[in-house]
């Protein structure tokens, strides 16, 4: 009974360790993406407000302002949404 308990103590520091760390990972790598954005690496595709290079091929001039996209089809959905 003692042996089994040591066990799924185990398996629980285990399993703690392990999606402890996963969450970690998951928050540099934001953070990463909001320092880039601070820094002017990286720019907020405005659709989905995932993070792209500033030097994204697939970008529209939006009055002062130019806009970078991940994807043609968030600049296609951009377009309309400026449009309505
Ligand atoms: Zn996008």
């Amino acid at each position: 009974m003692l042996k089994f308990l040591v066990i799924a103590a185990a398996c629980f520091i285990l399993y703690k360790l392990l999606t402890n760390d996963r969450k970690k990972k998951v928050e540099v790598k934001k953070n990463n993406d909001e320092q880039m954005a601070k820094e002017g690496v990286l720019v907020k595709d405005p659709v989905c407000g995932t993070y792209v290079s500033k030097d994204s091929d697939i970008r529209i001039k939006d009055g002062e302002q130019v806009r970078c996209f991940c994807s043609y089809e968030c600049r296609d959905k951009y377009l309309k949404m400026i449009k309505e």
